[in-house]
């Protein structure tokens, strides 16, 4: 079982190491020709204007977008839940947009940049979610799972094969939900 994990820009170092601390085999998706046979995704956080260009001029965007539909377990944080959503309030683009939800990129403004805040995350109580510019979810279709939400807003989705969150998860010493994105092979 191999874990890609999309190394274009951003915090991809950080979810390898958590799933190489948990034992997975992980591979960094640098280009086209490295997303070959493997069995889940991470889309990290970072820049989603970045990233999203980046897999475009890379030619990664259709290789992706295939990954993704023909159903592999993806795990998508910050720039990642951008880059998945098929609507973003406030960005002209949209990117992948395999996940039928409304985003609203850097939604905290810039007082609340970064922040942490402690709450469930579907069925795991008290983690601590780490929050850098993130983005808010402001609307999902029906079919899509809510799994966290901090202060009314929802910051965390499941919807088939697709984990999207607002937050980090791959900062600090919490690995559950990388254990059960594992668990989902
Ligand atoms: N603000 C970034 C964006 O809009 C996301 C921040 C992050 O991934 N930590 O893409």
């Amino acid at each position: 079982m191999r874990i890609g994990i999309l190394a274009v820009q951003g915090a991809f170092a950080e979810h390898e190491d958590v799933l190489k601390k948990l034992g997975a085999e992980t591979i960094l998706l640098r280009q086209k020709d490295d997303i070959k046979n493997i069995d889940a995704l991470v889309l990290p956080g970072g820049e989603s204007t970045v990233q999203g260009k980046l897999i475009r001029e890379l030619d990664m965007y259709n290789p992706l977008k295939e990954l993704i539909n023909s159903g592999i377990p993806v795990l998508a944080t910050c720039a990642g839940l951008i880059l998945l959503s098929e609507r973003i309030a406030n960005d002209p683009n949209t990117y992948l947009g395999t996940l039928p939800v409304t985003v609203k990129r850097n939604a905290y403004g810039r007082q609340l940049g970064s922040f942490n805040a402690i709450g469930k995350v579907g069925e795991l109580p008290e983690f601590k979610m780490s929050f850098i510019r993130a983005p808010i979810i402001e609307d999902v279709s029906d079919d899509v799972k809510i799994l966290a939400k901090v202060d009314e807003q929802i910051v965390g989705v499941k919807y088939k094969n697709q984990i999207g969150l607002s937050f980090h998860p791959e900062i600090g010493i919490d690995t559950r939900i990388h254990e059960l994105f594992l668990k989902q092979l």
